[in-house]
């Protein structure tokens, strides 16, 4: 590093808010991820995130990197707004002692919201832009279920967006973050379009893993990125769960050329509107599921993926509605993970390993949707739940469950059921081997995810199903209370796109 070296500020602020979640998230929440100030963000620096690739870029251009906060959070209800103040509070504060900075990268999800705030990253953008000025170069990253105002964009000098679903490129998406700043610190200009179709969702909700229409659209985009005038294009699937104004599949363009990026930017818009049929609305209930997975042949286990209640769409995780299934149809070598119901946790430690009791199993945050399961139960693990991801998505990070428990429903080769106090997603094996689980041991894997599990146990299924059990990560968009979503929208009214 020279004396001359860019000081470039990187921090990274990531939720993904279900509006339809009645719990606040507090930062206690962010122990689920991180919640890193200063120098500790160097932890990540091995690890498939953002901000690894912020550091990557940093080395290969000789940057000097000023570190503000890394918080990412598990996807849960809207951010309390005390504990979102005191985020930004920290972010800011940080930003000034590090100034002056000659660029700022920040990780963002883009779906985050906030009691009483519907755009906190345009809230976190315009805070940092007046803190460093018009002049000093700001680029954010973005996941795919991004949900993008025109603030957002206005404020930034480019956004870059995941490629992959299951999200698999966050430290890549760091490094392009890190390679369009080097761009504009040689002086380069680029604006940046927006575009929004009338739609809440399209293209197979963004899947590239087993490939879908969303792999096409990606190819397409980063071809473009090859022309000269073209600085970047990404392309955001939304998240219909969150219930703002903007929420919906976007396209930004970013290039030399104002028109030009607008006419690209149309393009995008015109293959979404066209691909919306590509959108799964219907699928099999629990019963069904269970009936189907067990009349499934096939090497390997068979996994059920329990989307509607999946806490990587903000959905609470307690819905134990597949457990009843497979309860009542007395399934074998089963595995059902992750259940969040902390009370139960605090009956097994209690009870200890080997103990034996009845327990009213989850259903307790929509007892009107998904109600408690009540069932007979071993308490055969116990773990502190922290465990560091071994697989493609995340690789190297640490996640937490909070205490949690491995019940046995039934006999010796029944259904092991991975009860949790934090409510987290499946997307890793070691989240199983915690329990002394080896998931490929398994006939049956039912697991609380919608796509990400794919990339960590993809490879070991015979047969992959999602099921609509239940819960407020559904499909049925046009049954969801939206308050202060845009209208017209497809599909709560379907004449926009099909007339
Ligand atoms: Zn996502």
């Amino acid at each position: 590093m020279t004396s001359l070296s860019r000081r470039v500020a990187i921090g990274c602020v990531m939720h993904e808010t279900n509006s339809f979640n009645h719990r606040a998230t507090r930062l206690e929440d962010f122990d689920t991820r991180y919640l890193l100030y200063g120098d500790d963000i160097w932890q990540l620096g091995d690890t498939n995130t953002e901000i690894a690739g912020f550091m990557d870029e940093a080395e290969a251009h000789e940057w000097a990197l000023k570190p503000l906060l890394a918080a990412a959070c598990a996807p849960s209800g809207p951010l309390a707004e005390k504990d979102w103040l005191s985020l930004c509070t920290e972010l800011f504060m940080r930003l000034h002692a590090a100034m002056p900075v000659d660029a700022v990268l920040l990780g963002l999800h883009g779906a985050m919201v906030v009691e009483g705030e519907h755009d906190p990253e345009a809230v976190l953008l315009e805070g940092i832009r007046r803190i460093v000025g018009e002049q000093v170069p700001v680029v954010a990253t973005l996941d795919m279920h991004a949900n993008v105002s025109e603030r957002m964009v206005d404020t930034s000098d480019g956004m870059i967006t995941y490629r992959t679903y299951p999200h698999i490129d966050q430290r890549d998406t760091g490094r392009r973050a890190g390679q369009l700043v080097a761009k504009l610190l040689t002086g380069e200009h680029f604006s940046s379009v927006l575009r929004q179709p009338p739609i809440l969702d399209t293209a197979a909700h963004g899947r590239t893993s087993p490939p879908g229409p969303m792999n096409d659209l990606l190819a397409e985009a980063e071809a473009l990125e090859g022309q000269a005038d073209v600085a970047n294009v990404s392309l955001q699937i939304g998240f219909p769960w969150a219930d703002v104004p903007f929420a919906g599949p976007s396209v930004i363009v970013t290039g030399r050329v104002r028109a030009r990026c607008e006419a690209i930017a149309d393009q995008f818009v015109e293959k979404f509107l066209a691909l919306t049929d590509t959108v799964e609305m219907e699928f099999p209930d629990a019963q069904q599921a269970i009936h189907d997975a067990l009349q499934a042949q096939g090497q390997g286990p068979v996994i059920l993926a329990d989307f509607a209640d999946n806490p990587s769409g903000g959905a609470y995780g307690d819905s134990p509605m597949l457990l009843r299934a497979m309860v009542e149809a007395r399934v074998r070598h089963a595995v059902f993970a992750t259940l969040c119901d902390p009370d139960s946790v605090e009956q097994a430690v209690a009870l200890g390993i080997g103990g034996r009791s009845r327990f009213m199993l989850g259903g307790k945050e929509a007892p009107h949707l998904t109600p408690p399961l009540e069932v007979d139960a071993e308490v055969i693990c116990v773990s502190a739940g922290r465990f560091i991801c071994e697989g493609p998505m995340w690789t190297g990070t640490q996640q937490s469950l909070g205490p949690s428990v491995r019940l046995r429903v039934g006999h010796e080769d029944g259904i092991d059921v991975i009860v949790t106090t934090l409510a987290v997603a499946v997307t890793d094996r070691n989240l199983l081997r915690l329990f002394d689980v080896e998931p490929a041991d398994r006939q049956l894997l039912v697991l609380k995810s919608r796509n990400h599990c794919r990339a960590a146990f993809g490879p070991l299924a015979s047969s992959y199903q999602l099921v609509d059990a239940g819960g407020i990560a559904s499909m049925r968009l046009s049954a969801l209370p939206y308050h202060y979503l845009r209208r017209p929208i497809w599909p709560l009214d379907p004449d926009v796109v099909h007339q």
